[in-house]
């Protein structure tokens, strides 16, 4: 657990790797604000943070989903069992799936097979209805005074929100303002990068949403992969430029036919990878790829899927 400032406070999941997907939780007036849950195998790690605080799940009120990606939202369901005070919050388009998991997993089987699907995510657990709450666009959660503004953006999801702490006029931005691995802090900052998975990835929105978080100035930003990130100007026009490039690279690789997804991945990967040794990586090639390629191989997937619901 990692403590910041403003009673914030981030557990790793222990998704795939270390830091690599995050939980956020706020507390006040000893109650728990989480966003984000990780898999049904990250609740061990929420609860041992929470005993760490002198707190216990009894005290969380507000689960809120960014979106309903399993490395964001597959421990939902475990985690609403086991806080019988909380409600849980999510986009209008995430809740049905929530409800009745049955679609989520076997869209989760067809991409990964049984074994790995249950290696990676467990099982998804259903919620009841009654305790959930879909967050439009304005809606704003008053906890405890402390008043959270939801956000709808689209882009990288559909069921896409993003969730600004009114005080502090941070923001939690799921994945829609990219992913950046603490591995790769340099003198010259963070480096982050558009996140492009499959199936909803569409460039203009999330452009336009990127533009959004930027006219607001947020001091910082707390991203799921991973936590906080400042000087979010600077990023945001990277990232801007990128969710380009992305679509330039996707343009490029068209031609290729049954080729084309691979020839994504490898313009994917350099692209990444030389913006990676530009920020001032100084870890080998081998530990860049290592560490950004499991986003490569999904974002291709990504960008291939949108080049032909677009075409
Ligand atoms: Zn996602």
């Amino acid at each position: 657990m990692t403590s910041f400032s403003n009673n914030i406070f981030s557990v790793d999941t222990g998704y795939t790797r270390e830091k690599f997907a995050a939980v956020h939780l706020v507390i006040e007036n000893d109650k728990v604000l989480i966003i984000d849950t990780g898999t049904v195998f990250s609740v061990k790690n929420i609860q041992n943070a929470l005993e760490r605080l002198g707190l216990s799940f009894l005290r969380v009120e507000w689960i809120i989903l960014t979106h309903i990606h399993l490395d964001h939202a597959g421990g939902a369901g475990q985690l609403m069992k086991n806080c019988p005070n909380a409600t849980l919050g999510v986009h209008k388009k995430g809740k049905r799936h929530l409800v009745d998991p049955t679609r989520l997993w076997t869209s989760v089987l067809s991409v990964y097979g049984e074994a790995k699907a249950k290696k990676l995510y467990g099982e998804l657990i259903a919620i009841e209805e009654s305790r959930i709450e879909v967050l439009n666009e304005g809606v704003e959660i008053n906890f405890h005074g402390r008043v959270f503004e939801i956000w709808d953006t689209p882009g990288h999801a559909k069921h896409h929100i993003l969730i600004r702490d009114t005080k502090t006029k941070a923001m939690f931005s799921g994945d829609t303002f990219g992913v950046s691995y603490r591995e790769f802090d340099t003198e010259q900052g963070c480096f982050c990068f558009i996140s492009s998975t499959p199936t909803q990835f569409e460039p203009f929105d999330l452009s336009k949403s990127i533009r959004r978080i930027l006219a607001a100035s947020p001091p910082e930003i707390y991203l799921t992969h991973y936590s906080k990130v400042g000087h979010i100007q600077k990023i945001g026009q990277e990232l801007l430029l990128q969710v380009d490039e992305y679509v330039q690279i996707a343009n490029e690789s068209k031609e290729y036919g049954a080729q084309t997804l691979k020839v994504i991945q490898e313009k994917m990967l350099a692209l990444l990878m030389n913006k990676a040794i530009d920020h001032g990586y100084t870890g080998s090639k081998k530990r860049i790829t290592e560490l950004i390629w499991l986003d490569v191989t999904l974002n291709s997937a990504g960008l291939a899927n949108w080049l032909n619901a677009s075409s």
